[in-house]
């Protein structure tokens, strides 16, 4: 919200354009599409017909210019990981990341011996929630775009915190 962001005192009349605001947000969530191994299956699998993604307002697309969300659903090499920040700095904001698996929040199974994976997507973007699991069922993922949706209902765009 630039400059106006939580500047003005809470009246009835900006609590609830906050809300709206906030509202907008969470119920258009587009995610954009990026995947780099099996975590991504479950995500593709979020987004088919058993699971409809799309009826929490959260549809794909494959460019981040018009993207709100990046799911980053699996394992994320050092030699990738400009990559996934170029794509993140390409957003506009607001801005949002779901770190999606093992992989994506620690570096999963390859957190220990190997040389080459990154230990954490939060070493280069922001993350806004992690869902757990290797890999995650399409329930968890679901649940994590809930809570981050809860997330945003909390923010204060205009009205002092
Ligand atoms: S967390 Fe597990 S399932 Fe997901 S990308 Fe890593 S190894 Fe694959």
């Amino acid at each position: 919200m630039g400059v106006l962001e939580n500047s003005l005192p809470p009246n009835m009349l900006f609590t609830t354009v906050d809300k709206f605001l906030n509202w907008s947000k969470k119920s258009s969530l587009w995610y954009m599409l990026f995947a780099t191994a099996c975590c991504g299956i479950e995500l593709m699998q979020a987004g088919a017909s058993r699971y409809d993604l799309d009826r929490f307002g959260s549809v794909f697309r494959a460019t981040p210019r018009q993207s709100d969300l990046i799911i980053v659903a699996g394992t994320i090499t050092h030699k990738m990981a400009d990559r996934v920040k170029k794509l993140y700095d390409q957003m506009p904001s607001p801005k949002y990341v779901i770190a999606m698996g093992s992989c994506a929040n620690t570096g999963g199974p390859f957190f220990k011996d190997s040389y080459s994976v990154l230990k954490g997507v939060d070493q280069i973007i922001p993350v806004d929630v992690y869902v757990p699991g290797c890999p995650p069922r399409p329930e968890a993922l679901i649940d994590g775009i809930i809570k981050l949706q809860q997330k945003i209902m909390e923010k204060k765009n205009l009205v002092k915190s």
